[in-house]
Parts: structure tokens; C-alpha cells; sequence
């Protein structure tokens, strides 16, 4: 590696490991087969018998602001879920400037009108190298969004989320939920592929995350499940590393948000997957499904 590119690259891992991205990062590395996964006949392992572990239903912050006349309110703060035995501690986030402050709601929102006004979007420099915007997919009334953090190659290519690798595991976990990829929502933090696989800077989640957000409010989800610390961060306004607060439920604007790792972190860390089928079963849990009978 020449001097140029190992210094770009020091600098992005140092930036990462501020951001506790550590895990995810190595995770985002160029996909290599995974020994023992590819052909595996479903996403979890040993699941049998895992137990399925819920926090009691959290108080649904209905927010005011649901039910409100005026036509744009401020976003509300995020409240921690309230803890119930005998669910697992939560971890507060660090708090912190938000990266949305700006951000609002919008009255009567819908998933078209929010595709129409992003249009054939430069408002960052990742515009400059995409293929298609990747705006999301699904069921526009799902009863679960998972967000993931931007499109890779594939869905560049496709303008569509998760079409690729991890896609497909994402899609082998989402049926071993017993539902199909059309019964819940995909999307991303950003729209736009970043160059070579990068992580998407500050600048690009600020000028992308509003329409998320629209997304989320649009839909209004029971649950969100964050894929990966990128979508977990964004959504939940934390610099701390996703291993600090994966699995635990929070009150999010009215939905419940769960944060779990990301598809391609488990094509490189098979041995996570049942951490995941946990965070997965507590989704399941709680919007009243049973898992798919083998
Ligand atoms: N990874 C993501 O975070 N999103 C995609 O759409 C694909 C891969």
C-alpha cells in the first residue's frame, strides 16, 4: 500500500475507533466467502431452545405531536425504554449534539412524497458516484423497519437495499422470523453508495438521515431494528459502540428501537449470529410471532 492510501486509511480507522465503529468497521472489509455459511440452510444456529428474552412492553411514548394540528413539530428526544425485570440493564447513550436538530415532522408524510422531494438528490458529494439513489423497499405500513447503514455494490447497482451478501442473510433472517422480506420495511441511513465501501461521513448521515427520519414517521413502525452500529448511532444520537447497547429495547418517537449487528459483520462473524437470533427473538416476542418451523 503506498504512503498516500495507508495514511487515508489510518485515518479512517482512528476515526472509526472515536466513533467505537471498531467492530462494524472490520465488519464493512471487503467480503470474502465465509467458510461453513454459504448454503447453510437458515440463519440461525442452535436456536433451538434459546430462550426468548422481552423487556415488558415499553410505554409507547405517543408524542404529542402525532395528534397535533400544526404542520411541522420538533422531533422529540430519545427516552431510554423503561427498564423491567428481568430485562437486561440498559446502557444510556452518551448525549450529545444532535446530528438532528433540524430535523421535523411532517404532517400527513408519505413514502411517495418523500422519494419525490429527495428527486435526483446532489445535496452531498455522494451523489457524484452513485448509480441509483437506494431509497427502501417494503411493506409501506410494516410493523418492522430495519435500518442499514447505505448500499454496498449490488444495491448501487439495483436500487434496492440489502440485495446483496449480506442481503441475502438479512433476508434468511427476516424469513427465519417467519415473515418475507415484502412484509417489512428496508432502508439505510444513506441513500447513496459511498465510494468503495467507505463508512459515510458526518456530512453525508446529516444531509441524508431527514428523510429517514420521514421514512420512520411515515411508517410508523411497532419496531426498528438497527443493522449495525452506523443505522444505531444515527438513529440514536450516540457515539458509543453498538456492543454497549445491542439487544436492549428504547423508546423511540413512538416505536420501539432495537439495535442489533449488521448482516455483513456476521458473514464475517458467524459466531455472532446467535447474539443475533437473541436481539431477533425479542423482536419477535414482542410483535407476537412464533419462529419458522423448520
Ligand atoms: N449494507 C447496508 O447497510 N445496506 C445495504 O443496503 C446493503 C448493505
Amino acid at each position: 500500500m503506498d504512503s498516500a492510501k495507508r495514511e487515508r486509511a489510518e485515518a479512517w480507522l482512528r476515526y472509526a475507533e472515536e466513533l467505537g465503529l471498531g467492530p462494524y468497521y472490520r465488519g464493512r472489509a471487503p467480503e470474502t466467502p465465509t467458510p461453513g455459511f454459504a448454503g447453510a440452510p437458515s440463519f440461525p444456529e442452535g436456536r433451538v431452545g434459546m430462550p426468548i428474552e422481552v423487556s415488558a412492553p415499553a410505554q409507547i411514548a405517543s408524542p404529542a405531536v402525532a395528534a397535533a394540528a400544526p404542520k411541522r413539530v420538533p422531533v422529540p428526544p430519545l427516552a431510554p425504554a423503561p427498564k423491567a425485570a428481568p430485562a437486561a440493564t440498559f446502557v444510556p447513550v452518551v448525549t450529545g449534539p444532535s446530528l438532528f436538530e433540524a430535523a421535523e415532522r411532517i404532517e400527513g408524510d408519505t413514502l411517495e412524497r418523500i422519494r419525490a422531494d429527495i428527486g435526483d438528490c446532489t445535496r452531498c458529494k455522494l451523489h457524484k458516484s452513485r448509480t441509483k439513489i437506494v431509497f427502501g423497499v417494503g411493506n409501506p405500513k410494516a410493523e418492522l423497519v430495519f435500518v442499514g447503514e447505505g448500499p454496498g455494490h449490488d444495491e448501487d447497482v439495483q436500487g434496492e437495499p440489502f440485495v446483496g451478501r449480506a442481503g441475502k442473510l438479512l433476508t434468511q433472517m427476516i424469513e427465519a422470523m417467519s415473515l418475507r422480506r415484502e412484509d417489512v420495511y428496508i432502508c439505510n441511513v444513506v441513500k447513496c453508495r459511498p465510494p468503495e465501501n467507505r463508512l459515510p461521513e458526518r456530512d453525508e448521515i446529516a444531509t441524508c438521515s431527514p428523510f429517514l427520519l420521514r421514512q420512520l414517521a411515515a411508517i410508523q413502525p411497532k419496531v426498528i431494528c438497527c443493522l449495525g452500529a452506523c443505522a444505531a448511532q444515527t438513529l440514536l444520537q450516540t457515539n458509543q459502540g453498538i456492543s454497549r447497547y445491542r439487544g436492549e429495547w428504547f423508546d423511540y418517537r413512538g416505536a420501539k428501537l432495537i439495535a442489533t449487528y449488521h448482516p455483513a459483520y456476521l458473514l464475517r462473524n458467524p459466531s455472532a449470529k446467535g447474539e443475533v437470533w437473541k436481539d431477533l427473538l425479542k423482536v419477535m416476542a414482542l410483535l407476537g410471532l412464533q419462529p419458522k418451523k423448520r
